[in-house]
C-alpha cells in the first residue's frame, strides 16, 4: 500500500491565522486563530493583521501538530499561501513555511488561494453530504475578496469566466452591514437576521452588467443611500426594519449570483456547480442554488460545510497534497503576491 501523505497548510493571506494538518484527504486538525483586534476599525487593518500573525503563527503549527497526535518529523510537505492577500500578512506565512521546510529538509508548495478555496471540495468530509464533484464544474467564488465564476477542468486546469467589476460581494455585505449597525464582519449577522425577515418589503434594482461580470458598487451605493435618506425621516427607521432590510438585501445579492451562474449553464453546458468562499455559508444563497436544483434535475450543487467556507488552513493543505502528487515543488525564491494574476 502507497505510503500515506502528511501536509502542513499554512494560510495567512487575510485577518486570520489558519494552520491545519491532512493525512491524505482526511484532516487531522484544523486550527484558525481569529484576530478580533479589526472588529473596532470595521475592516481589516493591515499592519495590524501582520503583526498578529507574527504572533500567532508559531503557536497555531505547534498546536496543529499537537492535535494531530504527530510529530513534525512526519510532516511530508509544507503547503502555504503565495497570494493573493495582504503582502505583509502572505510574507509571515511564506517565512514561515520556508523556514519549516528547509528546517526539516521537506518540500516547500506555495498555493493559489482561491485555487485552494475551489479545491476544498475535494478533502474527505469537507461537503455536507459527503459529495465530491466530477470534472467538469463551474465554480462560484465568492468571498470577502472575491467574486468569481470559474471553469474548473481539472486540479490545475482553472479558468476565470467572469468576475466583480468592483466590489467583492463580501465587502459589499459587510459595508451594507456596518450602516445597519453590525460589527465586522457583518455578513453572518445580516444572514441571522434575515431569519425572519420579509425579504419582498424593500426592493432594491440589480446592476446590468453583461456576460458572465459582475458589479456590486451600484447596488452598495443604493442601499446605502436609501438608508440614510429614510434615517433622516425617522431616526429609527433601521431599528424599526432591521429583518426585513437584511433579508431583501440578502434576497437580491443571491439572485444576482444565481441569475449569472444560470447565464454560465447555458453558456458551458455545465449543470455542475460548486460553491466556495466565506459567502457561500449564507443561508438565502444556500436555499435559492438548492431550489433551482429542485427545478432543474440536470443541476448539481455542491456545498461545503460551513467551516470550510471562509479562510482555512486544510484548504491550503489540500491544494498541497495534490501539487505534491504531480511534483509541482517551489523553491526557496518563490515570491508572493497581492493582486490575483491568473491561475
Ligand atoms: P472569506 O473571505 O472567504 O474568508 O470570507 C469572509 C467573508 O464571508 C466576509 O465578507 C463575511 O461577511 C462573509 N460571510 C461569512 N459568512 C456569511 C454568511 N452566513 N452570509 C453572508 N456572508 C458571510
Ligand atoms: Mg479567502
Amino acid at each position: 500500500m502507497k505510503k500515506k501523505l502528511i501536509i502542513l497548510g499554512i494560510e495567512t493571506s487575510c485577518d486570520d491565522t489558519a494552520v491545519s494538518i491532512i493525512r491524505n484527504t482526511k484532516v487531522l486538525s484544523n486550527i484558525i486563530l481569529h484576530q478580533k483586534i479589526h472588529k473596532k476599525y470595521g475592516g481589516v487593518v493591515p499592519e495590524l493583521a501582520a503583526r498578529y500573525h507574527d504572533k500567532n503563527i508559531y503557536f497555531a503549527v505547534n498546536k496543529a501538530i499537537v492535535v494531530s497526535k504527530i510529530n513534525k518529523y512526519q510532516i511530508d510537505a509544507v503547503s502555504f499561501t503565495l497570494g493573493p492577500g495582504l503582502i505583509g500578512s502572505l510574507l509571515i506565512g511564506a517565512s514561515f513555511a520556508k523556514s519549516f521546510s528547509i528546517g526539516l529538509k521537506i518540500p516547500l508548495i506555495s498555493v493559489n488561494h482561491i485555487r485552494a478555496h475551489i479545491l476544498t471540495h475535494f478533502i474527505n468530509d469537507a461537503n455536507i453530504n459527503n459529495k465530491i464533484p466530477k470534472f467538469p464544474f463551474l465554480c462560484l467564488m465568492i468571498s470577502g475578496g472575491h467574486t468569481q465564476i470559474i471553469l474548473v477542468d481539472d486540479f490545475f486546469k482553472m479558468k476565470i469566466l467572469g468576475s466583480t467589476l468592483d466590489n467583492p460581494v463580501g465587502e459589499t455585505l459587510d459595508k451594507i452591514a456596518r450602516i445597519f449597525g453590525f460589527s465586522y464582519p457583518g455578513g453572518p449577522i445580516l444572514d441571522f437576521f434575515s431569519k425572519n425577515g420579509n425579504s419582498q418589503k424593500f426592493i432594491f434594482s440589480k446592476p446590468l452588467v453583461n456576460g458572465l461580470n459582475f458589479s456590486f458598487s451600484g447596488f452598495k451605493s443604493q442601499v446605502i443611500q436609501f438608508i440614510k435618506n429614510e434615517t433622516k425621516k425617522d431616526s429609527f427607521f433601521i431599528k424599526k426594519n432591521l429583518s426585513d432590510l437584511c433579508a431583501s438585501v440578502q434576497k437580491i445579492i443571491a439572485e444576482i449570483l444565481l441569475e449569472k451562474i444560470k447565464k454560465a449553464t447555458l453558456k458551458t453546458k455545465i449543470f455542475r456547480i460548486v460553491l466556495a468562499g466565506g459567502v457561500s455559508a449564507n443561508n438565502e444563497i444556500r436555499r435559492l442554488f438548492l431550489l433551482q436544483k429542485k427545478k432543474n434535475k440536470k443541476w448539481e450543487i455542491f456545498l461545503l460545510k460551513k467551516k470550510y467556507t471562509t479562510d482555512n488552513g486544510a484548504m491550503i493543505a489540500i491544494a498541497g497534497l495534490l501539487k505534491y502528487k504531480q511534483h509541482l515543488f517551489s523553491t526557496i525564491d518563490v515570491t508572493s503576491y497581492s493582486k490575483f494574476k491568473k491561475f
